[in-house]
């Protein structure tokens, strides 16, 4: 007995990240994932940590 559909190494096709994740689907099986995108740099980021300091300001 062969049992393929336990073991599927997962080959994640990605969408173009447009946000801080992006949805990726398994191209072997058809599963659907969420990835993070680990974006260190400006963009969003700028927003967290503006976030942040009214969060620190308000307490
Ligand atoms: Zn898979």
């Amino acid at each position: 007995m062969v049992e393929k559909s336990n073991e599927c190494q997962h080959h994640w096709v990605i969408d173009s990240p447009n946000g801080p994740v992006s949805v990726g689907v398994c191209k072997n099986c058809g599963k659907h994932g969420e990835f993070r995108n680990s974006i260190q740099s400006s963009g969003w980021d700028r927003d967290s940590s503006q976030a942040k300091r009214a969060r620190q300001n308000a307490r």
